[in-house]
Order: C-alpha cells, then structure tokens, then sequence
C-alpha cells in the first residue's frame, strides 16, 4: 500500500472528479490515468510504483 498524503490524495480525487482535466502527480509531475474497469474506476499515476487510488462499484 502507498502511503499518501493530502496533497496525492487530493490529485487523484480531483481526477476522479474530471476525468477530462490534466492533472498531474504531486509527487512527480507525470500524469494521472483514468482507468474505467468495469464497474469500478481506478486512477494511477502513470509512473509504475507511485501513487493510486479508486472507487469499486458505482
Ligand atoms: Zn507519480
């Protein structure tokens, strides 16, 4: 699991919020993956091992 603080954590929010807008990683400037998997939604940061987060089942 990825530690995160507020600032990572309220990137992947704003993602998930507008999966349209370029948000970048707080923690290293790449961008931010928008990733519909069924049904759920998952968004990454597009460098491998950074930070993550999602919803399951909507
Ligand atoms: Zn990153």
């Amino acid at each position: 699991m990825v530690m995160m603080n507020d600032i990572e954590r309220k990137a992947l929010n704003e993602k998930l919020n507008n999966p349209q807008k370029d948000v970048r990683c707080p923690r290293c400037g790449n961008i931010i993956n928008y990733d519909k998997r069924g049904n759920s939604i998952a968004v990454e940061c597009a460098t491998k091992d950074c930070i993550y987060g999602g919803i399951r089942g909507i």
